[in-house]
């Protein structure tokens, strides 16, 4: 099963990636986990330049492109043979990141980024994707609670930029039957839990 987790930065998606990791390993399950961008030899040295504060001139094609890249490299070298060996992939942002960030984020028409995930990826889209869903005010209190974290090139990104990522993943969800949205101001265990029933549920329909 391929699982992926959306939403914007400090939503809490490493915290139930890290959950769910636990829980699948004690029940015996085959895991792999990946970040991206990154995951690959590859596609890390292409993280390096996409999160880099010193490449701020970046251009917005630049930047898709290299997040294509370095995605394109980690389903063919990882994703797709880890799967075929039926192992649990989960994965820490994946192509909606792209839409909702440089599409809807940075404006890149959805039809050209929609062309891009075609290459990119193909047919290797994720079972079931858990959007966590917090306020940018939200997002910005956890930030600064954090303070000594030193932010990456798009986390320093304005507030505007963060709603607009936002409004972009409820559009996806409202459209996308393998969206779910959970509610990321619940606590962390609540969040945990709806996630293990979303996964049983998918389990469940699979072998009916
Ligand atoms: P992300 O990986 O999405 O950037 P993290 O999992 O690193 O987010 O969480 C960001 C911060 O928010 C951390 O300090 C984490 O402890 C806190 N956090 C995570 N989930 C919750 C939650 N449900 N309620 C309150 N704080 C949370």
């Amino acid at each position: 099963m391929f699982i992926t987790f959306e939403g914007i930065d400090f939503c809490g998606k490493s915290t139930q990636v890290e959950l769910l990791k636990k829980y699948l390993e004690q029940n015996d399950h085959k895991i792999v986990i990946i970040r991206e961008p990154g995951g690959t030899e590859i596609s890390e040295k292409v993280r390096d330049i996409l999160l880099d504060k010193k490449n701020n001139m970046m251009f917005i094609e630049t930047e898709i492109l290299l997040f294509a890249a370095s995605r394109s490299q980690l389903v063919r070298e990882k994703i797709r043979p880890f799967l075929n060996e039926n192992y649990y992939v989960i994965s820490d942002r994946f192509h909606d990141s792209t839409t909702a960030y440089q599409g809807y984020g940075r404006g890149l028409p959805v039809e050209i980024v929609n062309n891009i995930h075609n290459l990119s990826i193909g047919e290797t889209i994720p079972d079931i994707t858990f959007f966590i869903d917090i306020p940018v005010e939200e997002a910005e209190r956890r930030k600064a609670a954090q303070g000594s974290r030193s932010l990456d090139r798009i986390e320093v990104s304005a507030n505007n930029f963060y709603e607009k990522v936002r409004r972009g993943y409820l559009e996806i969800a409202a459209r996308q039957k393998r969206f779910k949205v959970i509610n990321g101001m619940m606590s962390i265990e609540e969040i945990h839990k709806q996630i293990l029933n979303e996964i049983n549920l998918l389990h469940k329909k699979e072998l009916n």
